[in-house]
């Protein structure tokens, strides 16, 4: 539930030559194949505990919600345990990206409302909405690479950098109150959307969770090619009113462009982990 790459077209140029030049000098991370760099320092100023503890009460409180109004698949249901598999593959790779990811306590929840949409909170705390997966029928590899995109948010802490950026510390509680604080569930898609809309993710977060994800599906077995047909799903599921998400995460043909350059970087990966599978 990130915030998306409108159209404000400038900055991105900029920051796509940016990221271009930089790439051959920065010292990104070695055990990566995708050019994400260093994480914001900015993100520093915000305590990652205590944002994690918000979003850990917060996804509580959500997941209340849904169970009080009979919304909470139960982990038994079989589209549940797909997706709770699939994650649980990908949390594997999860502390490649922030060590933290070690502590986290990861939690998986299916909740059936036809929002097109999905979230991972700071801390690990994951959710489905079962539109996004029956309205355009995810394969396993598409599932894989929208939360990988979503845990990659998570990972690289974009919540953390993004406060610290818009409001300081000062104002983190109160943000964070009103950032978390869901509404009752027949207004929650867009409820969510609009507190995490407060958080404006913005054009380089949306590369990094795009190339972070393709990077943990490829090296847990999921086909990067995936990433582009996820999108073009998107793309033609957006007439009329359109995908939550992608109110949020618009499927631009930049997007798409930018992951098909960078599969070929992850795919040897893939090919590895499908043979140690
Ligand atoms: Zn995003």
């Amino acid at each position: 539930m990130c915030e998306l790459c409108a159209a404000r077209s400038s900055p991105w140029f900029d920051r796509r030559a940016f990221l271009a030049a930089g790439a051959a000098l920065a010292a990104f991370p070695a055990f990566s194949q995708v050019n994400v760099g260093e994480a914001s320092r900015l993100r520093t100023l915000v305590p990652a505990e205590k944002l994690e503890q918000m979003a850990t009460a917060q996804y509580a409180q959500l997941i209340e919600q849904a169970r009080a109004k009979q919304a909470l698949v139960p982990e038994s249901h079989p589209q549940a345990q797909r997706l709770r598999a699939i994650s649980s593959r990908l949390i594997a790779d999860a502390p490649r990206w922030n060590d933290r990811a070690r502590q986290w306590k990861w939690e998986f929840s299916l909740i059936n409302t036809a929002s097109i949409n999905a979230f991972c909170m700071p801390g690990g705390k994951i959710a489905v909405f079962t539109g996004l997966i029956e309205k355009l029928k995810l394969t396993d590899d598409e599932v894989a690479m929208v939360l990988g995109h979503e845990m990659a948010h998570a990972l690289r802490e974009h919540a953390r950098e993004r406060i610290a950026k818009s409001q300081g510390t000062g104002a983190l509680l109160s943000l964070g109150a009103s950032l978390f604080g869901l509404g009752d569930l027949g207004h929650m898609a867009a409820s969510v959307g609009t507190q995490l809309l407060t958080l404006k993710f913005g054009r380089n977060d949306e590369i990094e969770a795009d190339l972070v994800g393709l990077e943990m599906g490829a090296r847990t077995g999921f086909d990067p090619k995936a990433a582009v047909t996820l999108w073009q799903k998107m793309a033609k599921a957006s007439g009329g009113k359109g995908p939550a998400f992608l109110s949020t995460h618009p499927s631009g043909t930049d997007r798409i462009k930018r992951l098909r350059e960078n599969i070929p970087r992850v795919e040897g990966l893939y090919r590895e982990a499908v043979a140690r599978r």
